[in-house]
């Protein structure tokens, strides 16, 4: 048995000099991640700092117009939160569309944003992994590698990024802020995210006791007509083998406005940037969108297991976007 110290914390910057001063502490949430990781031998905390009762559960607009989540709200409130049905039904499509209900009523937004990989040679102590364990290998390149990633992918490993808000937050531009040991930061989106590169166990430009305090979406008139679209094995209950998050707007037949990310086939919530430069200004319709997507994953580098995924990707953006297309305001998910 591991003794592990756990303390509460009812201020930010108690809350960042607690962990920012010993390594062997860590941030604990919802603790739907790290109570399992944890358990399973995979994380090693030594000392637990629970943020839950720090101010940081706001849901609201900012002074432009855009929205502000703090980090401890949950994923359950947001999607309720009627600003964010009505102004990004991406954002909430994408949260319920994840876990379970009990599961999103505990975890955070802060949490999921940090959430890890679901390979399963990173969650089985007993095998070696570079993310995990810098410099060990990655089993998965030749081994069980269906649920993988096939964009952003190297050598070293090839886990694919598994929150589903984190793609459509991706699409929108999102904001990532910090209070951390030297102050407060604020992280684009594209570079809060790290590729794996040759240093998988990097996710983040995060330091040792930084703490997200809030995510913050500028506003985007063009995601109050857009949707999040996740095929899995399952109905529910399921991490997506391939997601699109879209933002359309359409004037007299051609693209006027678009934003688009995919997860389920990238180490991190992908920014589908070739997908917006082709089609801004083409005419929206089955052909250029097919075309567009043939171009995003034309770098896509899959397993054996897991090449239906490079199919799949480009099949669920085609319907993802002829979905806006045809959408009358109702949801499609
Ligand atoms: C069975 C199951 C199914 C799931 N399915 C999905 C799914 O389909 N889609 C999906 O997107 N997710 C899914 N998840 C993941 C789930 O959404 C995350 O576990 C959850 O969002 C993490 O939030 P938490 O508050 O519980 O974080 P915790 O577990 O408390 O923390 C996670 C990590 O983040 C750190 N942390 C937490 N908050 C902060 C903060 N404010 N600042 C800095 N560090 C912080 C912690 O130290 C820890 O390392 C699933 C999880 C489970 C267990």
């Amino acid at each position: 048995m591991r003794p592990i110290s756990y303390s509460r914390a009812t201020d930010a910057a108690t809350a960042v000099a607690a962990v920012s001063s010993d390594p062997t502490s860590e941030f604990l949430a919802g603790g739907t991640t790290e109570i399992d990781l944890l358990r399973q031998n995979v994380l090693h905390p030594r000392r637990l700092v629970d943020i839950n009762r720090l101010p940081l559960t706001d849901i609201g607009t900012t002074r432009d117009g855009g929205l502000r989540i703090g980090a401890l709200a949950r994923m359950s409130e947001v999607a309720a939160s009627p600003l964010v049905r009505e102004r990004f039904p991406m954002i909430r499509q994408a949260l319920e569309l994840g876990a379970s209900a009990q599961l999103r009523h505990m975890a955070s937004m802060g949490g999921n944003l940090l959430q890890r990989v679901r390979c399963p040679y990173y969650r089985d102590a007993q095998s070696s992994c570079n993310k995990r364990d810098p410099g060990t290998g990655c089993p998965a390149l030749e081994g069980f590698s269906r649920g993988h990633a096939v964009l952003g992918v190297s050598d070293h490993c090839i886990a694919t990024h598994p929150s589903d808000v984190a793609v459509a937050l991706a699409a929108l531009d999102a904001r990532v802020h910090t209070l951390g040991p030297h102050g407060e930061r604020t992280h684009a989106f594209d570079d809060f995210f790290l590729l794996p590169g040759d240093s998988p166990h990097r996710e983040h430009p995060l330091e040792h006791g930084e703490l997200i305090t809030a995510i913050e979406v500028p506003a985007t008139p063009v995601a109050r007509h857009s949707l999040y679209l996740k095929v899995r094995d399952r109905a529910s209950y399921e991490f997506a083998l391939a997601s699109v998050a879209a933002a359309l707007s359409v004037v007299d037949g051609t693209v006027a406005d678009l934003r688009v990310a995919l997860g389920g086939v990238a180490t991190k919530p992908w920014r589908a940037r070739r997908i917006e430069d082709f089609l801004i200004g083409a005419p929206a319709n089955r052909d250029t969108f097919a075309q567009a997507a043939r171009g995003e994953l034309a770098d896509a580098r899959p397993t054996l297991m897991n090449a239906f995924k490079v199919e799949l990707a480009r099949r669920t953006v085609v319907r993802a976007l002829e979905t806006l297309v045809g959408d009358t305001g109702r949801s499609p998910a």
